[in-house]
């Protein structure tokens, strides 16, 4: 049985779909009540999980799409990012400014996540995604406003 939301998957349910146009072909198209009842049966069977194996399908190319469109994005930001203190930022003109995305999540897997505030903490913001901690002052906003050309 091959792994589950895979096209080899999706082939061998249709081959079950196959196998009773086979079924009925071989009896010379002469079958009783019952032989036709348990063939349309198994014909239900195979439609339905063909079906479940397509749905499976669809999100393991969704997320396939989503991971393109972080990998393009990642490429694209590669060059207008900057490190400043301990957090990185977009860049006009090379200068940085606006939110702080985490430095350890941009370093290690190309992905943006933008520092939060700690509840009931002004000195800490943390990351979302990996939970690590960085000292507000060392991860500032940064006006954008302030270094218009
Ligand atoms: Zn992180």
């Amino acid at each position: 049985m091959p792994a589950h939301g895979t096209v080899s998957a999706v082939i061998q349910t249709l081959e079950g779909a196959q196998e009773v146009a086979k079924a009925i072909r071989q009896s010379g198209y002469l079958l009783d009540k019952n032989d036709l009842k348990r063939l349309l049966a198994d014909l239900s069977a195979s439609i339905s999980e063909s079906k479940m194996e397509l749905t499976l399908l669809q999100s393991v190319i969704e997320e396939k799409d989503a991971e393109l469109i972080r990998m393009n994005e990642a490429q694209v930001y590669r060059g207008n990012l900057r490190r400043r203190g301990d957090a990185y930022y977009k860049t006009i003109d090379t200068r940085p400014y606006g939110q702080p995305y985490c430095s350890y999540c941009w370093e290690k897997d190309n992905q943006l996540y933008h520092l939060h505030n700690r509840i009931l903490s002004r000195d800490t913001r943390v990351c979302p995604h990996c939970k690590n901690d960085y000292q507000a002052v060392r991860t500032p906003f940064l006006d954008a406003d302030k270094i218009a050309v």
